[in-house]
Protein backbone atom coordinates (compact mmCIF):
# COMPACT_ATOMS: atom_id res chain seq x y z
CA UNK A 1 0.00 0.00 0.00
CA UNK A 2 1.33 3.50 -1.32
CA UNK A 3 -0.01 6.70 0.89
CA UNK A 4 -0.14 9.11 -3.06
CA UNK A 5 -1.47 12.52 -4.02
CA UNK A 6 -4.68 12.39 -5.10
CA UNK A 7 -6.18 14.82 -6.88
CA UNK A 8 -9.81 13.97 -5.74
CA UNK A 9 -11.76 15.91 -3.70
CA UNK A 10 -10.69 17.64 -0.58
CA UNK A 11 -11.45 16.01 2.80
CA UNK A 12 -13.01 17.93 5.57
CA UNK A 13 -11.49 16.82 9.07
CA UNK A 14 -12.82 17.17 11.98
CA UNK A 15 -11.41 16.20 15.75
CA UNK A 16 -13.09 14.90 18.37
CA UNK A 17 -12.75 16.45 21.51
CA UNK A 18 -11.88 15.14 23.99
CA UNK A 19 -9.26 12.77 22.84
CA UNK A 20 -6.33 11.20 23.53
CA UNK A 21 -4.27 11.23 26.91
CA UNK A 22 -6.60 11.14 29.94
CA UNK A 23 -5.47 12.19 33.95
CA UNK A 24 -4.49 8.63 35.16
CA UNK A 25 -2.17 8.03 31.59
CA UNK A 26 -0.14 11.21 32.00
CA UNK A 27 0.07 10.88 35.84
CA UNK A 28 1.65 6.97 34.81
CA UNK A 29 4.04 8.19 32.04
CA UNK A 30 4.98 11.20 34.34
CA UNK A 31 5.58 8.98 37.08
CA UNK A 32 8.17 6.27 34.87
CA UNK A 33 9.74 10.15 33.79
CA UNK A 34 10.40 11.13 37.17
CA UNK A 35 11.41 7.64 38.50
CA UNK A 36 13.91 7.82 35.84
CA UNK A 37 15.07 12.02 36.73
CA UNK A 38 15.40 10.88 40.17
CA UNK A 39 17.00 7.66 40.67
CA UNK A 40 18.70 7.32 37.36
CA UNK A 41 18.31 4.76 34.29
CA UNK A 42 17.25 2.00 34.43
CA UNK A 43 13.84 1.59 35.95
CA UNK A 44 11.71 -1.34 35.78
CA UNK A 45 7.86 -1.08 34.43
CA UNK A 46 5.86 -4.30 35.21
CA UNK A 47 3.33 -4.57 31.91
CA UNK A 48 3.25 -1.69 29.34
CA UNK A 49 2.78 1.14 31.75
CA UNK A 50 -0.09 2.02 29.14
CA UNK A 51 -0.81 0.50 26.29
CA UNK A 52 0.63 2.44 23.25
CA UNK A 53 4.24 1.23 21.69
CA UNK A 54 5.12 5.11 21.20
CA UNK A 55 5.09 5.71 24.64
CA UNK A 56 6.59 2.41 25.34
CA UNK A 57 9.72 2.85 23.05
CA UNK A 58 9.89 6.70 24.57
CA UNK A 59 10.05 5.69 27.65
CA UNK A 60 12.62 2.84 26.95
CA UNK A 61 14.75 5.30 24.79
CA UNK A 62 15.26 7.37 28.50
CA UNK A 63 16.20 3.83 30.37
CA UNK A 64 12.79 2.00 31.34
CA UNK A 65 12.70 -1.48 31.44
CA UNK A 66 9.76 -3.01 30.77
CA UNK A 67 8.89 -6.86 31.76
CA UNK A 68 5.60 -8.96 32.55
CA UNK A 69 6.95 -10.61 35.20
CA UNK A 70 8.36 -9.27 38.46
CA UNK A 71 10.76 -12.13 38.89
CA UNK A 72 12.62 -10.52 35.63
CA UNK A 73 13.67 -7.62 38.14
CA UNK A 74 17.24 -7.51 39.78
CA UNK A 75 17.56 -7.09 43.20
CA UNK A 76 16.61 -3.84 44.85
CA UNK A 77 16.04 -2.13 41.33
CA UNK A 78 12.84 0.53 41.39
CA UNK A 79 9.77 -1.05 39.86
CA UNK A 80 7.00 0.89 38.83
CA UNK A 81 3.45 -1.27 38.22
CA UNK A 82 1.38 0.10 35.34
CA UNK A 83 -1.52 2.28 35.25
CA UNK A 84 -3.94 -0.81 35.34
CA UNK A 85 -3.29 -2.27 38.74
CA UNK A 86 -1.65 -5.32 39.87
CA UNK A 87 -3.38 -8.58 41.84
CA UNK A 88 -2.34 -8.61 45.88
CA UNK A 89 -0.39 -10.89 44.86
CA UNK A 90 1.96 -9.09 42.89
CA UNK A 91 2.20 -6.41 45.24
CA UNK A 92 3.11 -8.95 48.05
CA UNK A 93 5.83 -10.19 45.94
CA UNK A 94 7.46 -7.07 45.72
CA UNK A 95 7.27 -6.59 49.01
CA UNK A 96 9.10 -9.73 50.24
CA UNK A 97 11.72 -8.72 47.43
CA UNK A 98 12.12 -5.34 49.01
CA UNK A 99 11.61 -3.63 45.68
CA UNK A 100 11.10 -0.03 45.65
CA UNK A 101 7.73 0.70 44.28
CA UNK A 102 6.31 3.15 42.53
CA UNK A 103 2.31 2.46 41.98
CA UNK A 104 1.15 4.50 38.53
CA UNK A 105 -2.42 2.37 39.17
CA UNK A 106 -4.86 4.86 37.99
CA UNK A 107 -6.41 6.23 41.11
CA UNK A 108 -10.09 5.48 38.99
CA UNK A 109 -8.76 1.75 38.86
CA UNK A 110 -8.15 2.10 42.86
CA UNK A 111 -11.40 3.31 43.16
CA UNK A 112 -13.01 0.27 41.56
CA UNK A 113 -10.87 -2.07 43.62
CA UNK A 114 -11.92 -0.71 46.80
CA UNK A 115 -15.71 -0.60 46.01
CA UNK A 116 -14.76 -4.40 45.41
CA UNK A 117 -13.34 -5.09 48.57
CA UNK A 118 -16.25 -2.96 50.28
CA UNK A 119 -18.73 -5.37 48.69
CA UNK A 120 -17.03 -8.37 50.17
CA UNK A 121 -16.38 -7.39 53.21
CA UNK A 122 -20.49 -6.65 53.25
CA UNK A 123 -20.97 -10.39 52.52
CA UNK A 124 -21.90 -9.98 48.82
CA UNK A 125 -20.04 -12.18 45.65
CA UNK A 126 -18.11 -9.80 43.77
CA UNK A 127 -19.23 -9.91 39.44
CA UNK A 128 -17.03 -8.06 37.55
CA UNK A 129 -18.06 -6.80 34.16
CA UNK A 130 -15.29 -7.07 32.19
CA UNK A 131 -12.91 -8.16 29.74
CA UNK A 132 -11.00 -11.80 30.36
CA UNK A 133 -7.31 -11.36 29.98
CA UNK A 134 -6.88 -7.91 30.22
CA UNK A 135 -4.40 -6.58 32.82
CA UNK A 136 -6.77 -4.22 34.43
CA UNK A 137 -9.19 -7.16 34.70
CA UNK A 138 -6.62 -9.59 36.49
CA UNK A 139 -5.58 -7.10 38.98
CA UNK A 140 -8.94 -6.03 39.81
CA UNK A 141 -9.88 -9.90 40.62
CA UNK A 142 -6.74 -10.22 42.14
CA UNK A 143 -7.12 -7.22 44.47
CA UNK A 144 -10.69 -8.08 45.75
CA UNK A 145 -10.35 -10.68 49.05
CA UNK A 146 -13.28 -13.11 47.90
CA UNK A 147 -14.83 -14.58 44.56
CA UNK A 148 -15.34 -12.45 41.75
CA UNK A 149 -17.13 -13.59 39.03
CA UNK A 150 -16.28 -11.91 35.18
CA UNK A 151 -19.17 -11.79 33.05
CA UNK A 152 -18.08 -10.48 29.49
CA UNK A 153 -21.82 -10.38 27.83
CA UNK A 154 -25.61 -10.37 28.50
CA UNK A 155 -25.22 -14.16 27.39
CA UNK A 156 -22.52 -14.80 30.83
CA UNK A 157 -25.48 -13.10 33.13
CA UNK A 158 -27.89 -15.79 31.68
CA UNK A 159 -25.06 -18.72 32.33
CA UNK A 160 -24.66 -17.45 36.17
CA UNK A 161 -25.64 -20.31 38.45
CA UNK A 162 -25.93 -18.33 41.33
CA UNK A 163 -29.56 -18.33 43.56
CA UNK A 164 -31.64 -15.97 42.76
CA UNK A 165 -31.64 -14.36 46.35
CA UNK A 166 -27.50 -14.17 46.55
CA UNK A 167 -26.46 -11.33 47.76
CA UNK A 168 -24.08 -9.84 45.10
CA UNK A 169 -22.97 -6.25 43.58
CA UNK A 170 -20.99 -5.62 40.82
CA UNK A 171 -17.74 -3.59 39.75
CA UNK A 172 -17.28 -2.75 35.99
CA UNK A 173 -13.64 -2.47 34.20
CA UNK A 174 -12.96 1.38 33.34
CA UNK A 175 -12.54 1.15 29.67
CA UNK A 176 -15.95 -0.66 28.96
CA UNK A 177 -18.62 1.13 26.42
CA UNK A 178 -21.05 2.53 28.77
CA UNK A 179 -23.50 1.56 26.73
CA UNK A 180 -22.59 -2.56 26.85
CA UNK A 181 -22.23 -2.25 30.45
CA UNK A 182 -25.64 -0.70 30.64
CA UNK A 183 -27.01 -3.92 29.21
CA UNK A 184 -25.00 -6.35 31.20
CA UNK A 185 -26.22 -4.38 33.81
CA UNK A 186 -30.08 -4.79 33.15
CA UNK A 187 -29.52 -8.30 32.72
CA UNK A 188 -28.08 -8.18 36.37
CA UNK A 189 -30.80 -6.68 38.24
CA UNK A 190 -33.70 -8.63 36.57
CA UNK A 191 -31.71 -11.68 37.66
CA UNK A 192 -30.93 -11.26 41.14
CA UNK A 193 -33.41 -10.00 43.87
CA UNK A 194 -30.25 -8.12 46.29
CA UNK A 195 -27.75 -6.73 43.90
CA UNK A 196 -25.49 -3.87 44.98
CA UNK A 197 -23.46 -1.43 42.51
CA UNK A 198 -22.15 1.89 42.00
CA UNK A 199 -23.79 3.93 39.66
CA UNK A 200 -23.41 3.38 35.79
CA UNK A 201 -21.65 6.94 36.01
CA UNK A 202 -18.75 6.08 37.81
CA UNK A 203 -17.11 4.03 34.98
CA UNK A 204 -14.36 6.73 34.25
CA UNK A 205 -14.57 10.25 33.42
CA UNK A 206 -12.60 9.79 30.46
CA UNK A 207 -13.63 6.95 28.67
CA UNK A 208 -17.14 8.92 28.84
CA UNK A 209 -16.26 11.79 27.54
CA UNK A 210 -13.95 10.13 24.49
CA UNK A 211 -17.66 7.88 23.72
CA UNK A 212 -19.65 10.92 23.78
CA UNK A 213 -17.49 12.79 21.26
CA UNK A 214 -17.21 9.98 19.23
CA UNK A 215 -21.15 9.67 19.16
CA UNK A 216 -21.02 13.40 18.22
CA UNK A 217 -18.37 13.22 15.39
CA UNK A 218 -20.70 9.97 13.76
CA UNK A 219 -23.11 12.27 13.02
CA UNK A 220 -20.82 14.55 10.79
CA UNK A 221 -18.44 12.26 9.26
CA UNK A 222 -18.05 9.00 6.55
CA UNK A 223 -15.53 7.56 8.21
CA UNK A 224 -13.43 7.47 11.21
CA UNK A 225 -9.94 6.77 12.67
CA UNK A 226 -9.20 6.05 16.11
CA UNK A 227 -5.61 6.01 17.08
CA UNK A 228 -4.64 3.62 19.41
CA UNK A 229 -3.18 0.56 19.80
CA UNK A 230 -4.55 -3.31 18.78
CA UNK A 231 -4.36 -3.63 22.47
CA UNK A 232 -5.96 -0.61 24.32
CA UNK A 233 -9.24 -1.46 25.28
CA UNK A 234 -10.64 2.08 25.17
CA UNK A 235 -9.61 2.65 21.73
CA UNK A 236 -11.45 -0.65 21.06
CA UNK A 237 -14.51 0.67 22.40
CA UNK A 238 -14.43 3.88 20.39
CA UNK A 239 -13.78 1.80 17.03
CA UNK A 240 -16.66 -0.33 17.80
CA UNK A 241 -19.05 3.07 19.08
CA UNK A 242 -18.32 4.45 15.27
CA UNK A 243 -18.85 1.06 13.69
CA UNK A 244 -22.43 0.92 16.09
CA UNK A 245 -23.39 4.04 14.72
CA UNK A 246 -23.23 3.16 11.01
CA UNK A 247 -20.03 4.72 10.46
CA UNK A 248 -17.17 2.89 9.12
CA UNK A 249 -14.48 3.09 11.55
CA UNK A 250 -10.49 1.85 11.46
CA UNK A 251 -8.20 1.79 14.71
CA UNK A 252 -4.59 2.71 13.40
CA UNK A 253 -1.44 3.25 15.19
CA UNK A 254 0.06 5.77 13.13
CA UNK A 255 0.10 7.52 10.01
CA UNK A 256 1.72 4.44 8.56
CA UNK A 257 -1.43 2.24 8.74
CA UNK A 258 -3.42 4.54 7.14
CA UNK A 259 -5.17 2.79 3.70
CA UNK A 260 -6.06 5.18 1.32
CA UNK A 261 -9.09 2.55 0.02
CA UNK A 262 -10.57 3.52 3.20
CA UNK A 263 -11.50 7.51 1.85
CA UNK A 264 -12.37 6.54 -1.56
CA UNK A 265 -15.62 7.85 -1.26
CA UNK A 266 -15.22 10.35 2.07
CA UNK A 267 -15.72 13.65 2.03
CA UNK A 268 -16.28 14.52 5.79
CA UNK A 269 -13.34 11.88 7.91
CA UNK A 270 -13.03 12.21 11.86
CA UNK A 271 -10.18 11.55 14.02
CA UNK A 272 -10.17 10.57 17.71
CA UNK A 273 -7.73 9.26 20.10
CA UNK A 274 -7.96 6.29 23.08
CA UNK A 275 -6.55 7.63 26.10
CA UNK A 276 -3.34 6.26 25.94
CA UNK A 277 -2.41 7.85 22.46
CA UNK A 278 -0.36 10.35 22.40
CA UNK A 279 -1.29 13.68 20.02
CA UNK A 280 1.65 13.88 17.99
CA UNK A 281 0.17 10.10 16.65
CA UNK A 282 -2.62 12.20 15.57
CA UNK A 283 -0.89 14.81 14.01
CA UNK A 284 0.75 11.88 12.50
CA UNK A 285 -2.29 10.89 10.74
CA UNK A 286 -3.35 14.19 10.05
CA UNK A 287 0.26 14.59 7.75
CA UNK A 288 -0.78 10.83 5.67
CA UNK A 289 -4.49 12.40 5.00
CA UNK A 290 -2.77 15.21 3.76
CA UNK A 291 -0.38 13.40 1.36
CA UNK A 292 -3.89 11.45 -0.23
CA UNK A 293 -5.65 14.87 -0.60
CA UNK A 294 -6.11 18.36 0.43
CA UNK A 295 -7.15 18.25 4.02
CA UNK A 296 -9.04 21.64 6.26
CA UNK A 297 -8.96 20.55 9.79
CA UNK A 298 -11.54 21.73 12.57
CA UNK A 299 -11.85 20.49 16.00
CA UNK A 300 -15.49 20.21 17.53
CA UNK A 301 -16.35 21.49 20.58
CA UNK A 302 -16.46 19.00 23.42
CA UNK A 303 -16.21 18.53 27.14
CA UNK A 304 -13.74 20.27 28.23
CA UNK A 305 -11.40 18.10 30.83
CA UNK A 306 -9.40 19.57 33.76
CA UNK A 307 -8.61 16.64 36.19
CA UNK A 308 -5.68 16.38 37.15
CA UNK A 309 -4.63 13.18 39.66
CA UNK A 310 -1.79 13.62 42.60
CA UNK A 311 1.82 11.89 41.87
CA UNK A 312 3.14 10.07 44.89
CA UNK A 313 4.49 11.68 47.39
CA UNK A 314 7.89 10.60 46.76
CA UNK A 315 7.80 11.81 43.27
CA UNK A 316 5.70 14.97 43.90
CA UNK A 317 8.63 17.26 45.18
CA UNK A 318 11.15 16.22 42.46
S1 LIG B 1 -9.00 5.67 31.00
FE1 LIG B 1 -9.86 6.31 32.98
S2 LIG B 1 -9.38 4.62 34.37
FE2 LIG B 1 -8.07 4.37 32.56
S3 LIG B 1 -6.18 5.43 33.08
FE3 LIG B 1 -7.48 6.92 32.04
S4 LIG B 1 -8.57 8.00 33.70
FE4 LIG B 1 -7.73 6.11 34.55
Amino acid sequence: MSLSADSGHPIQLYLAQPRGFCAGVVRAIEIVERALEKYGPPVYVRHEIVHNKYVVESLKNKGAIFVEDLSEVPPLAVTVFSAHGVARSVEKEATERGLPVLNATCPLVTKVHNQGKLYVSRGRTVILIGHAGHPEVEGTMGQVPGPVILVQSVEDVTALTLTRDTPVAYITQTTLSVDDTKHIIVALRAKFTDIQGPDIRDICYATQNRQSAVRDLSKLVDVILVVGAANSSNSNRLREIGTEAGVASYLIADGSELNPDWLRDARAVGITAGASAPEVLVDDVIEALRRIRPVTVSVLPGREENIEFRLPAELAAS
